[in-house]
């Protein structure tokens, strides 16, 4: 600890296939960003890395959803997720990306090197293939019944159901989601990490030199993943995006994400330093380097166990700490994107900071909050009530109303100067501030060391509310009415407002982790410059000079009103009802609701009159299957389709071009109205047309079976 030269601060790279809600920003961000804003206060040098993690199936996945492509995708969610970040005061040194020609080169010589050494091992094994797209299927586009819940529509490594994990093999019936066929399992090669040859180390290390260090909720899970014994891990796989497995015989091979994500802390540090003229090397090899990893319980095994074999096989520093945050709920229940049940740091920024009672001091607002239910050991719950009940009883009524009074009274009572402090006439509750001061300081820094910041927070407004009480049993405005037949009571008053605003400039000090945009609007009112906010200049009395005049008190946090809180609720609802309904409407639609595949007619959504039974028995409608997909010259809505319908294959045309692009739709199975009368489209006869709807985000979806089907079987 004594000889720590330097901090590398991580934080878990966001994965860019969305947008990020405020548990992600609770789990590790937050407390990552406090953590490296103390450690600058305390003038060591320290170098905070994140960026976006690019690779992984859920990328090609979430391109498919919105019928785009990988890149697309990610060139859309980085810079958004980069912003609100930067919205949130989030202060990273680099905000990077793995889709760098830097980070495809680290991580690939990383790999390269332990290959070489030959820490690797290569196995063939058994993989399923889906012989119409031609491709090995990565986990998550395999889906099948669930071994443990019969839940139809599990994916190939886990049931969004129950929650199991599960591999491809265990899935029953399992079908291929690029396809819609049952995939055939066919032999590949990978390479494996040997994680079972480290377990020795591992658990010494772990669960021997950290036992005293890391959070209960850490080694608790690292010593079940030890305890069950560790399995070689494979880290390539077969896929067409990522980073390209450097070797020969491994075409068609990328490195598996969890393998390349990690790296990506590297990359980030070497592009920094190649920016600045610095050397990464010594960052990472030097082991006076402190790495601390801030991450949620999601990735615990990746930063305590994977990537610390990885680490020490390529000769670099192993992380100090692996601060982990468990999950923040949401109203009652846990965060989900599916079900729309979330509050997204976009959201946040929209309604509260770019509004114009918003700004920076609603970024804090935020930061308040969410530091005191950081789900440090356990899980946590965000409400509305309690953030507002946050901000209207803590931050304003405490922090702000004590530094407004002060800065009020010191205006009306001294001449807008800091007093002098008359030690001849202080007392016992003077004596007592002051030792309230100094022990803060002290508090406030074991807190944090130990990554304890709501403990930490908890204590800086437990100053404020002491400086309150001071100033409550001071009465300095009494004084001052009586101050014509006593004139000595200036010094008291003189002492009381010296000593509340010394406070105040050593609460400015001790917010600063927290609430950045804060601590500089204390300043300004100060008059002082940011330098102040060093913490060795925290726990003393000295900081503001006597006959200094100080400006007029800002106000430094708003009153949140009812009205906004419910009007939050109702957005929370009624975003999960919309969820609801978009599947209840996909579901419908299946079951002969309104077939209509022009985009432009896709938003009527009003209920249709009643039909009698016979009405709806008039549509045939059946499964086919995209044979082939063209764009029609000068159409740019249309789609011409070859739809194998089993006994036949129609041509059919579709306005969907605007949402698909003709090779990522190549094998979908789809439900088409097959007794439509036959018309004719720019020139072709247009057979039948396909059933779409909408989800949340009024992209277009295919309505069809949610496994595979032959091709003609009817829709009833
Ligand atoms: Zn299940």
């Amino acid at each position: 600890m004594n000889s720590t030269k330097r901090y590398l601060i991580t934080a878990a790279l966001p994965y860019a296939n969305g947008l990020k809600h405020i548990g992600h920003l609770a789990g590790a961000y937050l407390p990552a960003d406090i953590y490296v804003r103390y450690l600058r206060a305390q003038q060591r040098e320290v170098l905070f890395v994140c960026g976006s993690d690019e690779h992984g199936t859920a990328i090609p996945i979430q391109a498919k959803k919105e019928g785009t492509t990988a890149q697309a995708i990610i060139d859309k969610y980085h810079p958004i997720i980069r912003q609100n970040f930067q919205d949130l005061l989030i202060s990273f040194d680099i905000y990077h990306r793995t889709s760098a020609p830097i980070h495809h080169e680290t991580a690939s010589q990383f790999f390269k090197d332990l290959n070489d050494k030959g820490d690797l091992e290569v196995k063939e094994s058994e993989q399923y293939y889906d012989e119409q797209a031609q491709t090995f299927l990565a986990d998550r586009f395999i889906q099948g019944t669930c071994p443990n819940c019969g839940f139809p529509q599990a994916f190939g490594d886990q049931c969004e159901k129950c929650g199991t994990s599960l591999s491809p093999e265990q899935l029953i019936n399992p079908v291929s989601t690029l396809s819609g066929h049952k995939p055939v399992k066919k032999a590949t090669k990978h390479w494996y990490l040997p994680l079972d040859k480290h377990e020795a180390w591992l658990r010494e290390w772990i669960l021997g030199d950290h036992k005293d260090d890391w959070k209960g909720n850490v080694l608790g899970q690292c010593k079940s993943w030890l305890d069950g014994g560790l399995q070689p891990r494979a880290v390539t796989r077969d896929l067409d995006w990522g980073v390209k497995v450097p070797v020969e015989g491994a075409e068609g091979k990328v490195l598996y994400v969890w393998f390349d994500a990690p790296i990506g802390y590297i990359s980030a540090t070497k592009q920094y330093c190649k920016d600045h003229g610095m050397n990464a090397d010594i960052l990472w090899n030097d082991k006076d380097t402190k790495l601390v990893h801030f991450i949620g319980k999601d990735n615990i095994v990746f930063h305590c166990i994977i990537f610390p074999v990885m680490l020490k096989l390529h000769n670099n520093i192993l992380p100090d700490n692996v601060p982990a945050n468990e999950f923040v709920n949401l109203e009652g229940d846990k965060m989900s994107t599916s079900r729309n049940w979330k509050l997204e740091m976009q959201d946040y920024i929209d309604d509260f900071i770019n509004k114009e009672n918003g700004g920076p001091a609603m970024a804090d607002v935020l930061r308040y909050y969410l530091t005191t239910i950081l789900p440090e050991n356990k899980d946590s719950e965000f409400t509305w009530k309690g953030f507002q009940d946050a901000n209207n009883s803590e931050l304003v009524a405490i922090f702000g109303n004590f530094v407004n009074r002060s800065f009020v009274l010191m205006h009306k009572l001294c001449n807008g100067k800091v007093p002098p402090l008359h030690a001849t006439r202080l007392d016992a509750k003077d004596e007592q501030l002051i030792k309230d001061i100094e022990d803060a300081k002290i508090k406030i820094e074991q807190a944090i060391e130990h990554y304890k910041f709501r403990e930490a927070l908890f204590e800086v407004i437990d100053l404020a509310r002491k400086g309150n009480r001071y100033m409550q049993e001071k009465e300095p405005w009494i004084l001052a009415k009586s101050l014509e037949s006593n004139p000595l009571n200036q010094q008291l008053i003189d002492n009381c407002l010296h000593l509340c605003l010394q406070l105040t400039a050593n609460l400015a000090i001790f917010i600063h982790p927290f609430l950045p945009h804060t601590a500089k609007t204390l300043c300004h009112m100060m008059k002082v410059v940011d330098k102040m906010l060093e913490w060795k200049n925290g726990g003393r009395i000295k900081l503001l000079s006597v006959g200094y005049s100080l400006r007029a008190p800002e106000l430094l946090f708003r009153k949140i009103e009812d009205s906004e809180i419910a009007t939050q609720l109702d957005k929370l609802k009624a975003g999960a009802r919309a969820a609801e309904e978009a599947k209840a409407k996909t579901a419908a639609l299946l079951a002969g609701g309104k077939p209509d595949a022009a985009p432009e007619k896709a938003d009527q959504d009003s209920p249709k009159a009643e039909i009698q039974f016979d009405d709806f028995a008039k549509i045939d409608l059946r499964v086919g299957t995209i044979k082939s997909a063209e764009r029609i010259p000068k159409a740019d809505k249309l789609l011409k389709l070859e739809v194998d319908m089993g006994s036949e294959v129609r041509t059919i045309c579709s306005g969907i071009a605007a949402y698909f692009s003709p090779e990522a739709i190549i094998g979908k199975q789809v439900t088409v109205v097959a007794n439509l009368a036959p018309r004719k489209m720019r020139g072709i006869v247009s057979n039948g047309m396909i059933l779409m709807s909408e989800d949340q985000n009024g992209q277009l979806v295919f309505v069809n079976p949610d496994q595979a089907v032959p091709n003609g079987k009817t829709v009833n």
